[in-house]
């Protein structure tokens, strides 16, 4: 990383000018805070030792890096934060609780209904660092979102982005929990920001309305029970314990999203990419279950459900179709997968029908 060139500049002015131009990108809130993660680290290892990442092995991976931003990037000095609103409108019979009501259709977490965001995040936040050198000359950058070395809800909540939730996401007063987020690691010295103060109080509404208690109590997480973990990161068979509490859940989960009184606030996404694909929010779940390799990856194009792959898809599915209400229609459909090629889907297809005799 090279040193920052207009050592003599308003390092203020230029953060204003940062924060105008992360806008003009489509990023909803920018902060910045320094490289200091000891607070964290012991955190993060308590969690690793209690195995709350389950296979997630990439999250300890790296943890020097992790907890030491300089160990990732050599010479960074500040960390710019920022969020993107990805909230959708989406098929009422999908939007909040509703879903509940419609067991026969796949429920799929809002922020994977439109394009993968780590291609959009990654590429706006490379704009702006392109823009902030062609207004100061060459500095050192780089870019991450989602990246498995960077703490980010933690880097996010020193910065003042927001605080973190009882659920562990982070949440800001203004603007809810639906976002996404990305960081600039820089050599530039631009001034910090202050944290956020916290707004949970005495609330609970995530921790009870959790269908498999995988919060375990306020900002403990248990990332094994959490649907999220079991439908999108989970690679083996779903532990029957869990099969029956992810009803009609395909791809992740937005229960503890949805009842957080602070997204009252959030505000519909001005970025496109984020778009609802019509072909994903609220299909049944018999005509998901019916598309073919080809038709999955088609329908799955520059989504981020593609990541969990065909199999998978269809594993999940065949949990799903063994909790909706009992019809010719998908006893059918999933008697035509009783004998697909892979043993993964076969042994989920076998549970659904049992639960359906
Ligand atoms: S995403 Fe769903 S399963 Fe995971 S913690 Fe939130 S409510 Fe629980
Ligand atoms: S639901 Fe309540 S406790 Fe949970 S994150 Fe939101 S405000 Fe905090």
């Amino acid at each position: 990383m090279t040193i920052p060139v207009a050592p003599n500049s308003d390092l203020g002015q230029l953060t204003s000018k940062i924060r105008i131009i992360a806008r003009e990108q489509g990023f909803d809130d920018m902060r910045v805070t320094d490289c200091d993660l000891s607070e964290s680290a012991p955190r993060l290892q308590e969690w690793l030792d209690k195995g709350y990442a389950g296979d997630m092995d990439y999250i300890g991976n790296r943890f020097e890096m992790k907890i030491d931003p300089d160990k990732l990037v050599s010479g960074v000095k500040r960390i710019i934060s920022l969020r993107m609103n990805y909230f959708q409108f989406r098929n009422e019979s999908m939007d909040g609780f509703n879903f509940i009501n419609a067991p026969d259709k796949g429920f799929i977490s809002s922020y994977a209904l439109g394009r993968d965001y780590h291609k959009v995040i990654r590429g706006r936040l490379e704009k702006v660092a392109q823009n902030v050198q062609s207004i100061i000359g060459a500095f050192g950058y780089r870019v991450f979102t989602d990246s498995a070395p960077v703490m980010e809800v933690e880097l996010a909540t020193k910065s003042g982005l927001g605080w973190r939730g009882k659920h562990t996401l982070l949440i800001n007063k203004n603007a809810g929990s639906w976002f996404f987020l990305g960081e600039i690691y820089t050599d530039l010295d631009l001034p910090l920001d202050s944290p956020a103060s916290e707004h949970c109080g005495t609330c609970s509404r995530c921790i009870d309305i959790c269908p498999t208690k995988a919060i375990l109590g306020p900002y403990k997480l248990d990332a094994r029970r959490c649907i999220s973990y079991l439908t999108i990161e989970h690679r083996g068979s779903i532990p029957k314990e869990f099969r029956k509490l992810l009803g009609n859940r395909i791809y992740g989960c937005d229960d503890c999203q949805v009842v957080c009184p602070w997204n009252k606030y959030a505000s519909v996404t001005t970025v496109p990419d984020f778009n609802v694909r019509e072909s994903l929010d609220g299909e049944t779940l018999v005509k998901l279950f019916s598309w073919s390799e080809s038709e999955f990856y088609r329908y799955t194009e520059g989504s981020p459900i593609r990541r969990i792959g065909y199999e998978r898809w269809l594993r999940n599915l065949a949990c799903a179709l063994g909790n909706a209400p009992t019809s010719p229609e998908i006893i059918r459909s999933l008697e035509l997968r009783k004998s697909y090629e892979s043993e993964l889907v076969r042994e989920h297809v076998a549970w659904a029908l049992d639960e359906h005799l």
